[in-house]
């Protein structure tokens, strides 16, 4: 599992490495907010580090791992085994990795020996839900579909009452990134929230937002403009191995006062690690500070 977060957070600890080739028992100051401003952590995050760090100017790791962790105290929602099937609405912008995380959600919860059954409810293109359904023969889970144009809260609805009908442990549903405009999405996702309910009370149990990590802080503002439509429970962030941003997590977390609950780091199936903040946090540690001596 380590391995797994340091392959996500490789190029961060690389541009951690180029500035502070040899690891140290205290850290200055001056470079500690070089290496943080260089993770991708907001600028003025990084400031509100500084300051809440002791006024000495060389740091001790547990100080600086006080201040770091901080930033991930918001709790996890549960699932709770009463809700059969839960249900899982994936919205996020075009590009994000919607589709593709669901694949690999869909593939957890089967080696969980869970079944899931996936609703194709991005019918604003095609290729949208021809890329679903591959990926649902790949990962060996049903799948609801319509064709492209069709109303989306109609397929959420059907995934929802077959899933119920089969008695699916799993609904997970996948929604489009963009409409003609803004109005029409939010009014859409609204929609399809509201008949989940209908079909099953209190559907979607978790509305989870997808992040591509690459766009670093700016992915703070789609968040925040998803987050008013319809409410975010919990953030996935992808593309954490094609980045140098992973610092980028703490702006999110802080921005958004919500838990990430995992962290994609390929294209495959099994490119998607729960998300740990203290593993994150002492991975970050680890690459600064000289190991521990008791
Ligand atoms: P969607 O439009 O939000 O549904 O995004 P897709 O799931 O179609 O993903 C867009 C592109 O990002 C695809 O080429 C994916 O293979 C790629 N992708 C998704 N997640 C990851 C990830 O964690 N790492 C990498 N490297 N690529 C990813
Ligand atoms: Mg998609």
């Amino acid at each position: 599992m380590f391995s797994f977060i340091k392959k996500g957070l490789e190029k961060t600890l690389g541009s951690i490495k180029d500035i502070l080739p040899e690891r140290v028992e205290k850290i200055d100051k001056t470079l500690l907010e070089e290496i943080l401003i260089e993770s991708d952590i907001p600028y003025e995050l990084v400031e509100e580090i500084l300051y809440y760090l002791p006024p000495a100017s060389s740091i001790a790791r547990a100080d600086v791992r006080r201040v770091l962790k901080a930033y991930f105290t918001y709790p996890m929602p549960e699932r709770s085994s009463e809700q059969t099937p839960f249900v899982e609405l994936v919205i996020g912008v075009n590009g994000a990795g919607k589709t593709t995380t669901i694949a690999k959600l869909a593939h957890n919860y089967k080696k969980a020996s869970q079944s899931v059954l996936l609703g194709a409810a991005d019918t604003f293109r095609a290729a949208a839900i021809e890329q679903l359904k591959s990926w649902a023969e790949r990962v060996d889970v049903g799948i609801v579909y319509t064709a492209q144009g069709h109303d989306p809260s109609a397929v959420a609805y059907d995934t929802i009452s077959s899933a119920i009908a089969k008695k699916i442990d799993r609904v997970i549903i996948d929604t489009a990134g963009r409409l003609h405009n803004q109005v029409n999405l939010a009014n859409e996702l609204k929609k399809i929230v509201r008949i989940c309910d209908k079909a099953l009370l209190g559907a979607p149990h978790r509305k989870i937002l997808i992040l591509d990590g690459t766009q670093g802080t700016s992915a703070i503002n789609q968040a925040k403009a998803f987050h008013e439509m319809i409410g975010i429970d919990a953030i996935i962030i992808t593309k954490l191995d094609g980045t140098a941003k992973g610092g980028s997590l703490f702006g999110i977390a802080k921005a958004l006062e919500l838990p990430i609950l995992y962290v994609g780091v390929g294209e495959g199936k099994d490119d998607l690690i729960p998300f740990n903040s203290d593993e994150y946090v002492d991975t970050i540690l680890d690459a600064i500070f000289t190991p521990n001596h008791g």
